[in-house]
């Protein structure tokens, strides 16, 4: 994985990027203020989001065995995976168990992080993203920059040129209604014949054993009713513990997510019905490294996170650099606190620096994750470079005695003009400093 600097260095180059990006949360982020600020109580529901989602990591042992009882009672079928290989496999089981070949997908973060769709092309079978934004990224072998804009970073003209060499041959207009109807005619037959389907899942109830999505096209209900057999690969902190929780959490994720009041689509299945939907229904209980997050008190609050991308909006760095600098299909703050706790913080070291530490991410998040907290906690476990280890211990030894910070004050003051680190001042003004220090002021002016 590149640097997030080094990442960030070309997207910060590209001019197209920055300005769809300004645009569209500009656009989000003046909607979410908007309907945030007609609910009286809506630090009262972050509260109630916070509190819920620490019961559940603290308690996530127990609520995942209830979840399992119930989904099995309700006659799903459960499957346990350590990490993405495991799901993987999982997965590719069932579809070939089924001679699939071609399952249809809902758009979904978890699938996209153990890189479902590559281990369902290396077995033969096509992994069809049914979302427009999800669609148009694989009709280009591109990828999500946003967690719910995913295709944020690409122009209407674009999409036709690549709609005209792919899917709809002689379309020739980027008008919105156009370009979604030709992924409608697409798409509809796919769905129709499709004998898999996969989804990722928002909510699972673990007293009832119900999946939730929520989406806004209804291309998710197409693909959680249409195929008879659906797999649903759900991160283990995904639950919530009562149906009733779930009041909570459908009020904040849509108004912090596109802003707003409901979402179009809301998805709820628990079980199997004779004759109405799939006929089979697995879910796969995903770990990969969350068991590993919750261990740290700190940390752990990541995964209480319910992706609504409210913090990447407001974020000064990602409105900037865009979402493929992450390096990961977790980008802006929470990406930069998710993504190195699940990959091993030496996996992802520069990511934690990705932030200005200015709390905006935190202020807007739905469930109160402290972000600049968890990315100062993430700083701290970072091995700096051996440059800057011996520069603080040089810094620390001067601090340690008045006669030394004294000589290096004078020091500083002769040698001023000379001294200035050149990469810092390339970019700020560094203060001069003063002729006299005040302790020699103070004493100089008592006589
Ligand atoms: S960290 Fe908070 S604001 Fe950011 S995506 Fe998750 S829930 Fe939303």
């Amino acid at each position: 994985m590149r640097s997030f600097p080094e990442a960030a260095r070309g997207e910060l180059a590209n001019v197209q990027l920055r300005t769809n990006l300004r645009a569209a949360t500009d656009t989000i982020r003046a909607k979410r203020a908007r309907v945030v600020g007609e609910v009286p109580d809506w630090e009262e529901l972050r509260e109630a989001g916070r509190a819920i989602k620490a019961d559940v990591l603290a308690h996530l042992d127990e609520y995942l065995l209830q979840f399992e009882a119930a989904f099995r009672a309700a006659g799903g079928v459960v499957h346990w995976a350590r990490d993405a290989d495991e799901a993987n496999a999982i997965v590719v089981e069932i579809a070939r168990s089924h001679g699939a070949d071609e399952v249809v997908k809902v758009k979904s973060l978890t699938t996209d992080e153990i890189r479902l769709n590559d281990a369902l092309e290396t077995a033969g079978i096509h992994a069809l993203e049914t979302d427009f934004a999800e669609l148009i990224l694989q009709l280009d072998g591109d990828w999500p920059s946003h967690i719910l804009v995913p295709a944020i970073h690409r122009n209407r003209a674009e999409i036709r040129d690549l709609f005209a060499r792919t899917i709809a041959p002689g379309i020739d207009s980027d008008d919105p209604h156009v370009l979604a109807e030709a992924a409608r005619i697409f798409l509809r037959e796919r769905f129709l014949t499709a004998g898999v389907g996969v989804s990722g899942a928002n909510f699972a109830v673990a007293e009832t054993g119900t999946l939730c999505v929520v989406e806004s096209e209804g291309n998710g209900r197409m693909c959680t009713t249409l195929p008879p057999v659906l797999v649903t690969v759900l991160g283990i902190e995904k639950l919530v513990p009562r149906f009733a929780d779930l009041q909570v959490f459908l009020q904040l994720l849509p108004r912090s997510a596109t802003g707003e009041r409901m979402n179009p689509y809301t998805s709820l299945w628990t079980g199997v019905s004779d004759g109405d939907g799939p006929q089979e229904l697995h879910v796969v209980l995903l770990d990969n490294g969350r068991t590993r997050v919750l261990r740290d008190e700190i940390g752990r609050q990541a995964l209480a996170c319910i992706r609504c991308s409210a913090c990447l909006n407001v974020c000064p760095v990602y409105t900037r650099t865009g979402g493929h600098a992450y390096g990961s299909v977790y980008p802006g703050p929470i990406g930069a606190i998710l993504t190195p706790q699940l990959r091993g913080i030496e996996n992802a070291s520069s990511l934690p620096f990705a932030s200005s530490l200015c709390g905006a991410c935190y202020e807007v998040c739905p469930v109160k994750i402290d972000i600049p907290a968890v990315l100062v906690h993430l700083r701290g476990q970072v091995r700096a470079p051996l440059r800057e280890r011996s520069l603080m211990r040089a810094v620390a030894w001067m601090l340690g005695g008045r006669r030394r910070f004294e000589f290096a004050q004078r020091l500083a003051r002769a040698t001023q003009r000379l001294a200035a680190p050149r990469a810092w001042t390339e970019t700020r003004d560094l203060k001069s400093i003063p002729a006299e220090s005040f302790r020699s002021w103070w004493r100089r002016s008592r006589g």
